[in-house]
């Protein structure tokens, strides 16, 4: 049988160091033997994205609102050191807020549930995927150290100049102040994602805030939330057999902790930063994290969670084969292929996308996997390098997978 056909292109972004290493193994062991690959490729390796000023990685978002569905590998968001490693003009922005601007997103994170890895949680036997708003309170939050004795207020002034003010504190001595923000419309569309998303995957939605003790703050947020559900969302959610469920933070965490999980929970920005890493930690490790990030306009950019993996680049680098864990681009590929074979209805697509995670796990089962993993699994482990962990993806693609049979 022929490979199988594309027909709209996907938006491939390229990254750097090791990612950059594994994203051409991917494509070389497992993908292109199979699939007779189209893709828009768009470099965004530092190199590139020196010399073409960051212009590269604009182009590559505005082809994604053109095609819909992107894959992208891990970049470096370049420091004070990058700039002299690379020699850079200047120090760039992080391409995935370039990328988040343009598309207006939200992420969404799911780990990736093998058999002989278990939580540290006993009882979560489904993934637990996170929803972070990327947008506002304390990241765009304006601080002031108070030196002395003194008030301070919080003034709003009214286009047509009208002043509301609030005492925040009768200060006797030193201490601080903080002020922060949020927009309806931010608010409005994050929940937005996050309904279309719990649509899609057919689970439940959770959100929570600490609204009892912010009356008009984080009440705005659940109002939001409540607003939309009722107006445009109830329905299609009764019909898909799925809940929105609402309730206190402290509460969540209590409830998300003796769940069996299967459900996805949407985290005010702060929240969704250390709930994340929680989560992915109890699970195992970022290197067996999906990443997607979905515009509220349904375009998707799905990536790995974890970063460039300097260490290993620079062991790769002198030559050394290194072990680093290819699941997490693995599953941005096959998350961006099973998505464009369903908008373009090519079922053939999604059914490969499907099978290749299947054997990426059952290998994982059987055994086989990188050192990071090793520590983490129980039973017999065999730790392979990179090449030799997909060569074994590859070899159980053509067994068939367990599911298959
Ligand atoms: P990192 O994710 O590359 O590494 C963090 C730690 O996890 C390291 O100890 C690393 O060895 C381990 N690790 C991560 N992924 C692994 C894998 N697949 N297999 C085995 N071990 C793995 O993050 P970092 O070290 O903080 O950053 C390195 C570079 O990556 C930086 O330049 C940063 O800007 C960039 N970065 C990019 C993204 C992205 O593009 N999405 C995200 C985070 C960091």
């Amino acid at each position: 049988a022929g490979k199988i056909q594309m027909e709209v292109p996907l938006v491939e972004m390229d990254g750097d160091e090791m990612a950059r290493v594994i994203w051409r193994q991917v494509k070389e062991i497992l993908l292109t033997p199979y699939v007779d690959l189209k893709t828009l490729y768009f470099d965004l390796g530092l190199k590139k994205r020196d010399e073409t000023d960051d212009r590269i990685t604009v182009e590559a978002a505005e082809a994604t609102k053109k095609y819909g569905v992107a894959v992208k590998c891990a970049t470096i968001t370049p420091n004070a050191q990058r700039v002299k490693e690379y020699d850079l003009k200047q120090m760039w922005k992080s391409p995935n807020g370039t990328i988040r601007a343009i598309l207006d997103g939200t992420v969404f994170r799911t780990p990736i549930i093998v058999k002989n890895i278990k939580p540290f949680v006993k009882t979560w036997e489904r993934p637990i995927t996170i929803a972070r708003h990327a947008y506002g309170d304390i990241y765009k939050g304006v601080e002031m150290k108070i030196a002395a004795k003194g008030k301070a207020e919080l003034v709003f002034t009214c286009e047509d100049g009208r002043v509301s003010r609030e005492v925040i504190h009768d200060f006797a001595g030193p201490g601080m102040v903080m002020a922060m923000h949020n927009l309806d419309k931010s608010v409005e569309s994050f929940a937005r994602a996050c309904f279309n998303y719990a649509l899609d995957q057919k689970q439940d939605l959770w959100f929570a805030t600490k609204d009892t003790i912010s009356k008009k703050y984080d009440h705005n947020f659940k109002d939001i939330f409540q607003d939309l559900y009722t107006r445009e969302y109830q329905e299609k959610f009764s019909a898909a057999g799925i809940e929105y469920f609402y309730t206190l933070i402290d509460d969540a965490v209590a409830r998300v902790i003796r769940s069996p999980g299967g459900f996805i929970w949407a985290c005010k920005n702060y929240d969704g930063d250390v709930m994340s890493d929680m989560v992915a930690t109890a699970f195992g490790s970022l290197a067996m994290m999906t990443s997607v990030l979905v515009s509220p306009d349904g375009y998707y950019e799905f990536e790995a969670a974890h970063g460039t993996v300097t260490r290993h680049y620079y062991q790769y680098l002198k030559g050394e084969e290194t072990s680093t864990n290819p699941v997490a681009t693995l599953f941005a590929w096959t998350g961006a292929l099973r998505k464009r074979g369903e908008l373009d209805g090519a079922g053939s697509l999604v059914q490969f996308a499907g099978e290749l995670e299947q054997a990426a796990m059952d290998t994982i089962e059987e055994g086989s996997m990188t050192k990071d993993l090793a520590i983490l699994a129980e039973g017999e482990k065999r730790i392979v390098n990179t090449r030799e962990f997909l060569e074994e993806v590859n070899a159980c693609l053509g067994r068939g997978s367990r599911r298959q049979a």
